[in-house]
């Protein structure tokens, strides 16, 4: 019934679950028969020439041609020398935006219901500039570095990102009432920014007001955006009131078009192989990958074919309190998208 041109996507299908919960994903794509065709690519950290850390060349060019790409968990071995997979991902496509949507899952009960929000992280500069050293012994200095092009870039996307999908509200969050500069300047730009899409409401809010009503009542919130390291802790509180990061999907944007998605759970080592591990982090990841590519009715398809197996509560995974397999519960959302 659909005539789509195939589109091409990088699948990272990563390490410890991640074979299996992207095994899912090719199944339920399959299912609803989504314009997707995957390029798998295995993504280890590698010296180069001059002793610097990369990923394989042919993982690089796959992204390079293809633009999108969804990822599995990566392990990072302590001790491996190395940088963390994910940090080497984000240095080589420049993803300076983290985006993780966060929705309650009705059938799956937490202590609230009704959340729908989203985070928006500056993701390369902040905290996390990486710039520390020594002043004199027992004394250590950590740079906050922020940049008026980082700070647009970041507003821009979240202003964007709230007008095609429909969002009415973009939330700063920061601390400029300390940090008078750098969340100064960063609050500036989002201001800015806002002046340009007069249909978003524009708000501003402290880190600290944020964290409070966040968890009296998170359905006040739309769209926040913000700094690294709010919203690395941020993200992470609000995973937390819809159930976690076994069900919480994000996504990663980065310059010249190229964005990766991805589960923001790890490798879980203690359930690898055995067909216990729940797919819907990555699939929900997936789902939002379509829409970014456009593709608003296979998502919306997919999408309501996993939230109706979670409600219907019979074939779920051991974390969102059933009995079933990976494989069965997969097998369970390709029967219904069929339908959809
Ligand atoms: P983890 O997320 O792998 O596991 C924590 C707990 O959650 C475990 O009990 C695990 O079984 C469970 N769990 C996680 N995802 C699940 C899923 N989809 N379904 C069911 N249960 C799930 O965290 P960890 O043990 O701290 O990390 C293990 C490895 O993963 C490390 O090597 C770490 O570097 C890596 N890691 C990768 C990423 C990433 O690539 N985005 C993120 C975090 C950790």
């Amino acid at each position: 019934a659909y005539s789509q041109q195939v589109r091409t996507v990088t699948l990272i299908p990563g390490d410890g679950i991640g074979p299996e919960i992207s095994d899912s994903i090719v199944k339920v794509f399959e299912a609803a028969n989504a314009p997707i065709q995957w390029e798998e690519r295995q993504v280890t950290a590698i010296r180069g020439h001059s002793g610097n850390w990369m990923i394989p060349s042919d993982a690089k060019e796959s992204m390079e041609r293809n633009l999108i790409g969804l990822k599995g968990p990566l392990k990072t071995p302590i001790a491996a020398g190395h940088p963390s997979m994910n940090l080497l991902l984000r240095k080589t496509f420049d993803l300076y935006a983290n985006v993780r949507p966060c929705a309650s899952i009705e059938g799956y009960k937490t202590l609230y219901s009704d959340v729908d929000l989203v985070t928006i992280r500056e993701n390369t500069e902040g905290e996390y500039s990486g710039i520390e050293h020594v002043i004199v012994d027992g004394v250590v200095q950590s740079i906050k570095l922020i940049t008026d092009t980082a700070s647009r870039r970041i507003a821009e996307y979240a202003f964007e990102y709230a007008r095609a999908n429909k969002r009415s509200t973009v939330t700063a969050v920061h601390k400029a009432n300390i940090m008078r500069m750098s969340d100064g300047l960063f609050l500036r730009k989002c201001r800015e920014v806002a002046e340009n899409y007069r249909d978003i409401e524009f708000t501003e809010m402290f880190l600290d007001t944020v964290c409070l009503n966040m968890v009296q009542d998170p359905t006040k919130f739309d769209v926040l955006v913000m700094p690294n390291l709010y919203g690395d802790i941020l993200s992470d509180l609000c995973a937390g009131l819809i159930g976690g990061l076994g069900v919480t999907p994000s996504g990663n944007i980065g310059t010249g078009g190229v964005a990766i998605f991805e589960s923001v759970h790890g490798t879980a080592p203690d359930i690898a192989g055995k067909d216990l591990a729940n797919p819907t982090a990555l699939l929900l990841s997936a789902v939002l990958m379509l829409r970014h590519m456009q593709l608003q009715e296979f998502a919306r398809r997919i999408e309501a074919a996993c939230f109706d197996t979670i409600r219907d509560g019979k074939v779920v995974t051991g974390d969102l309190g059933g009995h079933s397999k990976c494989s069965e519960f997969t097998e369970e959302i390709c029967r219904r998208v069929k339908d959809l």
